[in-house]
């Protein structure tokens, strides 16, 4: 028996390392690269030099999209959300230290190369041709795998409820974008921190404005490379870095064509699969054997 267990322990490791090697068979050949951003693509771009933290996009943005309020502790009559939750998908939040106030709107960034939707078993989040990242109620199964791979902590899952929903920006595309033309944040923004377009175009005006102002901006475009793109872009103003507004810093490729890469490489052809049943069968056959001797 003991001699099966190793000679079993032996072809498990055996198969295994087949495994192991596999990535260096084949690895680099099906790295996939990232995907690129495209002419149609629409986006937003927020520049914090220009917002006061009014809140106006908040509010537009639970009206257009039916979202409830998250009343606030002290008097309980106002709306005031912590964070994104499953009540808010749209919001501003300060940075305060002794010298400098800045705001930050936080919501789905709109990924060129989204790993939520690479990630989601059922194709429930979908890149639409226009760059949009939505939600399909009808295939998602609430598995919450987009929660956990989305770089930027967006997805939020309804725990409350029997059925419950991911909620996160889609950009308003079936409610203020069909009927205004813009998402209801960028229309309610009363200083144009906030503004919509295609993606290339607002990315040519954030790199105007640097240009134009440097002393103001941080030189750098937050959206253009991080994680591969977004199709939500941020201009910072220059005393107050990007990493102190929460968002993080990511390599210049998308985590969805990373993570894919590997799977593709582990499990190209079944060759993974197959190597380990190999393996498993050769051990079992050998037993087998055994025992018949025996
Ligand atoms: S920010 Fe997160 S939820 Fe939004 S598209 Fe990117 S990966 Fe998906
Ligand atoms: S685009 Fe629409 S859903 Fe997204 S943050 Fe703005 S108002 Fe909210
Ligand atoms: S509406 Fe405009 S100025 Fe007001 S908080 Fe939102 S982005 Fe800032």
């Amino acid at each position: 028996m003991d001699i099966k267990r190793r000679s079993f322990l032996k072809g498990i490791a055996g198969a295994g390392a087949g495994v192991a090697a596999t990535p260096l068979i084949s690895g680099t050949a099906l790295a996939r690269e990232s995907y690129k951003l495209q002419d149609e693509h629409v986006g937003m771009l927020y520049d914090n030099t220009r917002c006061v933290g009014c809140k106006s996009c908040e509010v537009a943005c639970k009206r257009a999209n039916n979202l409830p309020v998250e009343p606030d502790e002290a008097l309980g009559i106002y709306d005031a959300p912590r964070d994104l939750s499953e009540k808010t998908m749209n919001i501003i939040k300060m940075y305060k230290d002794e010298d400098e106030t800045a705001y930050i709107k936080r919501q789905c960034m709109h990924c060129v190369d989204p790993s939520c939707v690479s990630g989601c078993p059922v194709s429930a989040l979908n890149k639409q041709p226009n760059g949009i990242v939505t939600w399909d109620a009808d295939a998602c199964c609430g598995c919450r795998y987009c929660e956990m791979n989305c770089p930027f902590n967006i997805p939020k899952y309804e725990y409350n409820e029997f059925y419950g929903k991911i909620v996160k920006c889609e950009m308003c595309i079936n409610t203020n974008l069909p009927k205004h033309g813009q998402p209801a944040c960028t229309e309610a923004c009363p200083n144009e921190a906030v503004i919509f377009g295609k993606t290339k175009a607002l990315l040519a005006e954030a790199k105007r404005r640097i240009k134009e102002s440097p002393h103001l901006y941080v030189n750098q475009v937050y959206g253009e490379k991080e994680g591969g793109g977004t199709s939500v872009l941020y201009l910072t103003k220059a005393a107050v870095p990007f990493s102190k507004l929460g968002l993080p810093s990511l390599p210049d490729y998308s985590q969805a064509s990373a993570s894919e890469s590997i799977q593709h490489t582990l499990y190209q052809g079944l060759i993974a699969p197959i190597v380990i049943y190999a393996g498993l069968a050769a051990i079992a056959f050998k037993n087998r054997s055994g025992d018949k001797e025996e």
